[in-house]
């Protein structure tokens, strides 16, 4: 991929066009299995965001008086382009984020059916006719966009995770604002701008700044950001929450998980591994519906670490661009790094490694570990790395008690040879999604996709849920005659 012949290089998208930050800075986009720099984005500043929050602004009115029907063919437009180019733009995924053909496949699937039902949904935003204790008076309840939406993306799905909040927002009469993660500028963000460019969206309607920590946080505090929505950590969700709070600022995070699998003793235990391989290891584990804790049952339990060992052992990794494999590298060395000292630290506390655990340059083994304890930094933090710490249990009770002993509270799924017991177990669960005899990783544009606890505040994503997220309520009454009053 040439990049000096690209559009965006060195580029940010402002106001319908690609040009270079006012500072001039870059960030270089790295092939994460060969190391190489393949591509330049931009390095957006905060200069560069109060410029593109002026272009929205202005772009706003206009875009929201659009017809639902404009708004709709917008959307239909970007899924049109991003069909007609998913051959780069998956081999963009694979190169910026490592991951094999099929989870580029996925997103790119992913966001045309983001795009698609958004596009269903511009028209779907009604407001209601309410009952009324004034004789004569119509009262009725409207909904507005939001204004101007900031986006701020991780790296780890940079496709889907942008689209599904970009494109309904649009749908919906906003504008957005969009900064990708910088290990992602392009996947991320430059070649959805691309997508929109080419679909004819009017300027200002959509702009992506690739930026640091700083454009960030400049988006987060600027007085015309009418929202933020944010995917990523709990740690930098705390911090935007914290901003936007003192800002009485709409904000809703998409946060991290330490998910729970559980596996009951009437499981099908080979069908169990599978689904928890999957669950563990999808992606090298670097997703926040990864399954960090596997909790099983005593009569599976054997049986389930060496049927998930042997799994483990025979995922074959390397250069997803250039090999047939089933792991690609990981996103860079200091999640490996982390990885490894958590891992370290739990094998001190006397937990065995039953497979895995070698680092081999940007390639992560996958692990299996058995003994570790409920107190480790392995158990109780997000790991995001290809490692299934394995716990056994006794009762459903205690299943379900060790489940909920955490903070965070995005994804478990449970696995059981009995429906019924299955979803007695399942209800009892405190997590936003719950799935019976499935992996933890699922995403369906129509689905009410997130978290509670430390995994999010705000709504959800999916189907009618973003109607709730990207729009307000106005109470509107109108009197056919002006009203009387005492004096
Ligand atoms: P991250 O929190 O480090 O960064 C996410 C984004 O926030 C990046 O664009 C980053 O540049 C930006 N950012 C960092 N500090 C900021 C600040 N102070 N103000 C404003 N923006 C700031 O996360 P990451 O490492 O890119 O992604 C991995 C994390 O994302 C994991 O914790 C994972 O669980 C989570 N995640 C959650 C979901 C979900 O839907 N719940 C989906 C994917 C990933």
């Amino acid at each position: 991929m040439g990049s000096a012949q690209q559009a965006w290089h060195e580029a940010m998208f402002v106001g319908g066009a690609f040009e270079r930050p006012a500072d001039g800075g870059t960030i270089d986009v790295r092939d994460k299995a060969s190391g190489e720099i393949f591509a330049t984005a931009g390095l957006a500043m905060e200069a560069d965001v109060d410029r593109a929050v002026v272009l929205a602004r202005t772009a706003q009115p206009g875009w929201a008086e659009r017809t639902y029907a404009e708004r709709a063919a917008l959307l239909r437009g970007v899924a049109a382009a991003l069909s007609d180019r998913a051959k780069d733009i998956r081999e963009l995924i694979m190169r910026e984020t490592g991951c094999i053909g099929g989870k580029a496949d996925y997103e790119i699937g992913a966001a045309v059916s983001e795009l698609t039902e958004a596009a269903a949904l511009a028209s779907r935003a009604t407001g209601e006719v309410l009952p009324t204790g004034h004789a004569g008076r119509f009262s009725l309840s409207e909904r507005l966009p939001v204004g101007v939406v900031g986006v701020i993306t991780p790296w780890n799905f940079p496709l889907v995770l942008g689209m599904r909040v970009i494109a309904p927002a649009i749908a919906l009469g906003n504008v957005v604002v969009l900064k990708p993660s910088p290990e992602t500028p392009v996947s991320g963000g430059l070649a959805i701008a691309e997508l929109f460019e080419a679909a004819g969206a009017p300027a200002g309607v959509f702009q992506v700044l690739p930026g640091d920590v700083a454009v960030g946080e400049r988006l987060v505090s600027h007085p015309d950001v009418g929202m933020i929505h944010f995917t990523g950590s709990t740690a930098v969700g705390r911090q935007i929450a914290a901003t936007a709070g003192g800002l009485l600022k709409k904000v809703s995070l998409e946060l991290g998980g330490n998910n729970a699998l559980l596996v009951l003793d009437d499981a099908d235990v080979e069908q169990a591994t599978m689904i928890g391989a999957w669950s563990a290891y999808h992606y090298q584990g670097q997703t926040c519906i990864t399954a960090g804790r596997h909790i099983v049952q005593r009569g599976a339990a054997d049986a389930y670490v060496a049927g998930l060992a042997a799994r483990a052992t025979a995922i074959t990794m390397g250069n997803t661009v250039t090999e047939e494999v089933g792991l690609g590298p990981m996103i860079n060395s200091r999640q490996i790094e982390r990885a490894q000292a958590m891992l370290a630290e739990a094998v001190a506390e006397g937990a065995k490694i039953v497979t895995g655990g070698e680092v081999d340059g940007p390639y992560f083994r996958p692990t299996v570990v058995t003994g570790v304890s409920r107190e480790s930094r392995l158990w109780n933090e997000e790991i995001f790395a290809p490692i299934a710490p394995v716990l056994v249990v006794d009762t459903d009770d205690e299943a379900v008690e060790v489940a909920n002993e955490t903070a965070y509270g995005l994804v478990d799924s449970v696995i059981s040879g009995n429906v019924q017991r299955g979803l007695d177990v399942a209800r009892r669960l405190r997590a936003g999604m719950v799935h019976l005899n499935d992996a933890t990783p699922q995403d369906e544009a129509l689905a009410p996709f997130g978290g509670i606890g430390q995994s999010g505040l705000g709504g959800r994503s999916g189907g009618d849920s973003n109607i709730e997220e990207f729009t307000e309520r106005r109470w509107l009454t109108i009197n056919p005659l002006p009203a009387h009053y005492p004096y």
